[in-house]
């Protein structure tokens, strides 16, 4: 699957098995299914998201990286030992 996790686009394998026609689908201005994805998953990527974020849509992720937001293996602070991993939000919100 691959969700945005900025502005909610998403591509085909996103809706694998929901209850959705094609039709509805290409209705949606959500479904992106040309864009390319980028991941935190399992392995270590050369470029390392804010906290909170483990996917993100090549628009945003360009954005992003503008703002200087996302840190790259370019990057003179890139540390290799840390960075390329999703960083959870930390909960610093009180009930
Ligand atoms: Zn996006």
């Amino acid at each position: 699957m691959a969700l945005c996790d900025e502005c909610e686009c998403y591509d085909d394998n996103w809706v694998d098995g929901e209850d959705i026609t094609e039709e509805e689908l290409e209705k949606d201005p959500l479904y992106e299914p040309h864009r390319y994805y980028y991941w935190h998953g399992d392995i270590q990527e050369d470029y390392q998201m804010p906290a909170g974020y483990d996917c993100l849509c090549e628009r945003c992720f360009g954005d992003l990286l503008n703002l200087g937001k996302i840190i790259t293996t370019d990057d003179a602070i890139w540390n290799p030992d840390e960075m390329g991993w999703f960083i959870p939000l930390e909960e610093t919100h009180g009930t």
